[in-house]
């Protein structure tokens, strides 16, 4: 059957599809084509790929599934960089310049995002191309924004699927950027093989409003704006987060790396794309990178089951009714959160065996 066929196929058996996609004004071409177009380097096609993923019909959801199950066999093959920070530390000046590094060293690059107030209105900012000057022009560059709409989890779930399409295209430094909110730095933690936490210098109070949560999952804490005035506080910085790891992690403070750069004037970003470079190479041959990704998919597993649950729950009338009716007398106090739950789960039960 030739992908013409079988598309032919496809659009007749998922008129819905079709009408989802009639924006691309071409047939939708099948799991196997979108493989070979992606493996080729096509970008259009990954781009398409990656917005069949984000699609909430199940008719699409069926063809981006069996897309990035195919895409599996060629994927695994680069290094994931997690980068957070508060909005206007530079992430995306720093992105920029550190993916021009590792595009100098031969590598491609992929830039994702998980921006949690996507996840509540439509907007997303990260990952956006205007913010990446050098990186947006580049042909080994490939840089998408955040998901948009559902629940945390679910553009979470997104991205981690566009890192293996992204893998499958031949993209083997991907950078995934958040901002510090909530779950979103979990997420992210959790789809990456290291973790960086960038900084700004702040006059001695740069330990105030560290969540001892992130400290625990930074590989490296980058100093970010150590370049004119700041340039001295930015190595005070530097100083003072050595000094403090002890009281804020329960690993071994050796494996934390605290450096200093400057994103605008490029300077340091080099020797963290060395350090970056040998901590990834470590990982790989003491076989922690193996062990990390399996811990990776176990988390990912819980996650999906989560939504899964959540989704039914969400979208059973019956279950919904009955849960807000008992969450107003959890607020009365007539019900423990415990006994309410375990009410709901029973009728949960009694609805599912009917
Ligand atoms: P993001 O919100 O974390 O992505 O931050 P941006 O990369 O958009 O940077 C926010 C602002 O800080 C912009 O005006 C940048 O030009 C500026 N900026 C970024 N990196 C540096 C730096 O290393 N030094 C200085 N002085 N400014 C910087």
């Amino acid at each position: 059957m030739t992908h013409e066929n079988s598309s032919e196929n496809i659009n007749r058996l998922h008129p819905e599809i079709n009408s989802h996609y009639k924006k691309f004004k071409k047939p939708l071409p099948d799991a196997d084509r979108f493989i070979k177009e992606i493996r080729a380097g096509n970008r259009e096609y990954l781009s398409r790929a990656i917005t069949l993923i984000e699609s909430s019909s199940p008719s699409v959801r069926k063809l981006a599934d069996e897309i990035v199950r195919k895409a599996l066999a060629y994927s695994g093959r680069s290094f994931r960089v997690g980068i957070t920070g508060v909005p206007g530390v530079g992430k995306s000046t720093f992105i920029d310049k550190l993916g021009m590094n590792f595009i100098e060293r031969g590598h491609r690059v992929a830039v994702l995002a998980i921006d949690p107030s996507s996840a509540l209105n439509k907007g997303s900012i990260l990952g956006d191309k205007t913010r990446m000057n050098n990186l947006s022009k580049s042909d080994r560059a490939f840089i998408r924004p955040s998901p948009a709409g559902g629940h945390l989890g679910g553009v979470g779930r997104k991205t981690r699927e566009s890192i293996i399409l992204c893998e499958a295209a031949g993209y083997d430094r991907i950078l995934v950027e958040t901002v510090g909110v909530g779950q979103s730095e979990i997420y992210v933690h959790s789809m990456t093989d290291l973790f960086l936490l960038l900084k700004l210098p702040g006059a001695g109070d740069e330990l105030q409003g560290i969540k001892r949560g992130v400290m625990e999952m930074a590989d490296m804490i980058i100093i970010n704006k150590a370049d004119g005035e700041l340039k001295d506080e930015a190595r005070k910085a530097v100083q003072i987060f050595k000094n403090a790891l002890y009281y804020f992690t329960f690993r071994n403070t050796d494996e934390i790396d605290v450096m200093a750069v400057s994103s605008m004037e490029n300077s340091g970003i080099e020797q963290v794309a060395e350090l970056l470079e040998k901590k990834y190479k470590h990982l790989l041959e003491s076989g922690r990178l193996e062990e990390k990704r399996t811990e990776q998919l176990v988390f990912w597993f819980e996650e999906s089951l989560n939504e899964l649950f959540r989704n039914y729950f969400e979208g059973n009338q019956l279950l919904r009714a009955e849960r807000n009716l008992l969450l107003d007398r959890i607020k009365q106090k007539k019900i423990t959160p415990f006994e309410a739950a375990s009410k709901l789960w029973d009728l949960f039960i009694e609805n599912s065996e009917r």
